[in-house]
This record gives C-alpha cells, sequence and structure tokens, in this order.
C-alpha cells in the first residue's frame, strides 16, 4: 500500500477533533512555516512536485509564486471543495475524516502566499461535512491555529465556510470565485488569471482540498522525501478511488503514479460477479474511457495525458461487459448539457446537440451518419469554449463514438439497445430543446 499520509488518521477514533488531530503531531508544520519566510515555503512546495489535485494538475508551488507581490491589495486562498465531479469522492472523505489537516494546509499556504483570509467554497450538498468543518474551525481558532496571530506575530488569519448552490461549473477557479462574489457562478475570460484578478479584484489562489491537505506533509517531512513517495514519475501521495462495476468500490491512499490496472484489479478486487472488463474512465465523468488493453498506465498527469486520457481526479469508474457504452455517453452528455452556463455557443448549444443524437441512437431512432454527425459535433465544441466544461463534455464524447463506435452502429441498425430498453427514469427526460 505504501505511506499513508493523508488518511493516516482515519484509524483513529473522534478522528475529526482536534485532540485527535493534536496527538497524532498536527499543527506542527504550521508551526514551522511560522518561521519560514513565504518564499521559502512556496519554493519547498515547489521541490516537491505538487500539482493540483482536483484535475488540473498545475504545479502548485508556481501558481502560488504568481501572486504579485508590489499589489497592495488583500490576497485571498479559496479552497474549492465543490467536488462535483461525477464519480468522485475523495474531498468529501477528507474534510469528513480529518478537517483539521486541511485547515493546517490552509494556514501554510496563507502564509506563503501572504493570504490573511481563506474561504472553503463547499458543495451545498455537503450539509455534514460544512458543519464539521466549521466546528474544526471554531476548535483550531480556540487552540490559536487560526485566528489571531495564527500565521505569526500581528498576522491574523480568518476561514469561513461558503456553501454552495449546486452547479457543476462552479468548480471551475473564476466561476467559483464569481460565486463566491454573490454573483452568478459563470466562468470569466482569462487572463487575467486569478493569481493576479480574482476574488474582489484581489490577488487570488484557488487550491482543491487534497491538495492543501498534501502541504501540511510537505513541510513536516521536506519535499524531497515527500516526492519520493511516488512510483513512475509520481510526486507523494495520492486518493485513487474505484467504483462502477467491481467487487471492492473505495478509496485508497496509493503512491502517486499508480498502475490503472492495480487500482481496478487489485484494490478494488477487479470486475463484479467474473464479468469481463469493457473499460475505464480514470478519474471521473470528463475523463476519456480506455480500454482493458489501455489501463496498464501510471495514474499520473503526463501518463494518462500520453494515453489521450487525464488523471482528472484520480477517482476510476469501471464499465462491465454488461454495460451500455450509448447508454452511458447519454448520460454524461445530459449531465454536461444541463451544467452548461449557457455563455458560449459551442458549449450552450453543442453539449445539447451531442445529448439528442446520443439519445436518439440508444433509443433506437438513429439515423446513418448520426456517429459521425455527433463526432463532428464534439470536435467543434473542443477547445473553442471559455472553460473547460466544453472540452469535459466533447472528451468523453468523442472517446466512447470512437472507442465503442460498433456498439453505436449496431444501435442504430437494429434500432435497439441490445443491452435491453431503457425505461426514461423521472429526472431522465428526453431532450426535446
Ligand atoms: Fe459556460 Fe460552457 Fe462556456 Fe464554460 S464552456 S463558460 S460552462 S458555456
Amino acid at each position: 500500500m505504501g505511506e499513508r499520509l493523508l488518511t493516516r488518521n482515519w484509524g483513529t477514533p473522534e478522528r475529526h477533533a482536534l485532540k485527535s488531530y493534536l496527538a497524532a503531531g498536527g499543527y506542527q508544520s504550521l508551526k514551522k512555516a511560522r518561521g519560514m519566510e513565504p518564499a521559502a515555503i512556496v519554493d519547498e512546495v515547489k521541490r516537491s512536485g505538487l500539482r493540483g489535485m482536483g484535475g488540473a494538475g498545475f504545479a502548485t508551488g508556481v501558481k502560488w509564486g504568481f501572486v504579485p507581490r508590489d499589489n497592495p491589495r488583500p490576497r485571498y486562498l479559496c479552497v474549492n471543495a465543490d467536488e462535483g465531479e461525477p464519480g468522485t469522492y475523495k474531498d468529501r472523505y477528507l474534510m469528513e475524516r480529518d478537517p483539521h489537516m486541511l485547515l493546517e494546509g490552509i494556514a501554510i499556504a496563507c502564509r506563503a502566499i501572504g493570504a490573511q483570509t481563506a474561504y472553503i467554497y463547499i458543495r451545498g450538498e455537503f450539509h455534514a461535512v460544512a458543519d464539521r468543518l466549521e466546528t474544526a474551525i471554531a476548535e483550531a481558532r480556540g487552540g490559536g491555529y487560526l485566528g489571531h496571530n495564527a500565521l505569526g506575530p500581528g498576522v491574523d488569519l480568518d476561514v469561513w465556510v461558503h456553501r454552495g448552490a449546486g452547479a457543476y461549473v462552479c468548480g471551475e477557479e473564476t466561476a467559483l470565485i464569481e460565486s463566491l462574489e454573490g454573483k452568478q457562478g459563470k466562468p470569466r475570460l482569462k487572463p487575467p488569471f486569478p493569481a493576479v484578478v480574482g476574488a474582489f479584484a484581489a490577488p487570488t489562489i484557488v487550491n482543491n482540498v487534497e491538495t492543501l491537505a498534501q502541504v501540511p506533509h510537505i513541510l513536516e517531512r521536506g519535499a524531497a522525501a515527500w516526492k519520493a513517495l511516488g512510483v513512475n514519475g509520481g510526486s507523494g501521495t495520492k486518493l485513487y478511488g474505484a467504483s462502477g462495476r467491481v467487487e471492492r468500490p473505495g478509496l485508497w491512499e496509493l503512491p502517486m503514479g499508480t498502475r490503472l490496472s492495480e487500482i481496478v484489479l487489485e484494490h478494488a478486487g477487479g470486475v463484479r460477479d467474473g464479468k469481463r472488463l469493457k473499460g475505464v474512465i480514470p478519474g471521473g465523468s470528463s475523463c476519456p474511457v480506455l480500454l482493458p488493453d489501455e489501463i496498464d498506465v501510471p495514474m499520473t498527469f503526463d501518463a494518462l495525458m500520453a494515453k489521450g486520457s487525464m488523471l482528472g481526479t484520480g477517482c476510476a469508474a469501471v464499465l462491465d461487459e454488461e454495460t451500455c457504452a450509448v447508454r452511458l455517453c447519454l448520460r454524461l452528455m445530459r449531465f454536461y448539457a444541463h451544467e452548461s452556463c449557457g455563455q458560449c455557443t459551442p458549449c450552450r448549444e453543442g453539449n445539447h446537440w451531442l445529448a439528442k443524437i446520443v439519445q436518439r441512437i440508444e433509443s433506437g431512432r438513429g439515423e446513418p451518419g448520426d456517429v459521425d454527425l455527433a463526432l463532428e459535433v464534439a470536435q467543434n465544441i473542443l477547445g473553442n469554449t471559455i472553460c473547460p466544461l466544453g472540452d469535459a463534455c466533447a472528451m468523453p464524447a468523442r472517446a466512447f463514438l470512437q472507442k465503442y463506435r460498433a456498439e453505436f452502429e449496431t444501435h442504430v441498425r437494429e434500432r435497439r439497445c441490445p443491452y435491453g430498453s431503457y425505461p426514461i427514469r423521472p429526472g431522465g427526460r428526453e431532450i426535446t430543446g
């Protein structure tokens, strides 16, 4: 399994309480950070190779280094705890089971970038987790780890929990900032990037929960030692998950770079009920699906990109031989059509067109040429939108259409789904508009 950092307290009673976190050596890295120059913290995180664990994979220390030092406005840290990617459930566990690890990471990050206010933008449905975070913030304030002088003499730190209202697009950093400011969660054109003009027009860093939870461990053991925990070109450790048609769905902390085949076949126990593997979506629904002969790949940003997919959040979803690829594609297209914020035409219209074409095929009303038409629509979305949501629809669509093309064409030719009928359920309404 390798060494556990993020999950090391998960087996202890009252693991979410301050006293348990302190007993396990918690907040020692913050004490260390108080004695370090901010630039030294940034350099240490740069050396560690830590990358954004929300899916983008941008180098964390480099991002912190973009905050202009000569801007007199206040600086902000926004924690992306929206976790709306279908198939993903890692940040929720981190916040629920060990909220102080995140708070310590927030405090260190704030010292590094010179922020005295942090907002945890949390998915609105995570009621219990948000309550737990607020309890942990109160505990940390009482212990002197947040609040007055938290970052050193005369340097206070306030952390606020901000509950979102349930839009997937608010996981995009500029939409998150708009929503935090009380506006509709619509992504901004970049540049300027948030590190320069972010929340309330001030320099802002947006980091994912898992990214920040790793920061205390980097300071605790040093960048080089933390980095060495990774394998196959990865740095440190990572929460990996597997769900769908597997024997043991779950979440595991493993060396960054663990092979997808090991996660699916060993940790998750392989395909359920002895069925054959049909494919794996490696890291959330926006990642292009991989065929069985493509899963012997290290789960790193670079290795998966070389395979034409993405690491995303690292939470895989497994398809077995009884999974209808067309139906699954339809479900994803509907999701992305519904979640488009509507600002750009290729995403607003294209996602709906994709959903309509795939629905036509799935329901036995497809026409010859529909597969190519859907591919053309996907191609026209790619790279032509303000934020990555358009690509998040088009990339998996293209992968499904190309890799399971024969299955799509069977639906068209036989005018039915070979896997059985698909009753349209409440909430799964037919798309007509
Ligand atoms: Fe909105 Fe979609 Fe454009 Fe993103 S890509 S800004 S979600 S319309």
